[in-house]
């Protein structure tokens, strides 16, 4: 179980989040080893239809980054993205790192 970034990401991407998961495990839109950094430099084109994953092998579930997302994108597991007819956001955010989904 996992918390989950959902479709509300897509071309927000403000990365709060990212400063406050107490073990680093929020990371993109392109990078699996970096904390968000890249979106700094990218151009708002280039961030058409991009978000930020979130980790499942690494979240604690702690729910720090909820508070920050200023979009309500997050998840508080897989259960409530189904619920909320968001079930390719958790595929998305388990094959970012590589991960299936069962
Ligand atoms: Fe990080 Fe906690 Fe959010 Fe999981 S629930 S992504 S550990 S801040």
């Amino acid at each position: 179980m996992s918390f989950i970034i959902g479709k509300a990401c897509v071309e927000c991407v403000d990365t709060s989040c990212v400063t406050v998961c107490p073990v680093d495990c929020i990371n993109g839109p392109l990078y699996i080893d970096q904390l968000g950094e890249e979106v700094r430099t990218m151009t708002p084109d280039e961030l058409k239809g991009k978000q930020l994953y979130i980790d499942p092998s690494m979240c604690i579930n702690c729910g720090a980054c909820v508070p920050e997302c200023p979009v309500d994108a997050i998840y508080r597991d897989e259960d409530e993205a189904v619920s909320n007819n968001d079930l390719e956001s958790v595929h998305k955010n388990y094959e970012f790192y590589g991960l299936k989904y069962e």
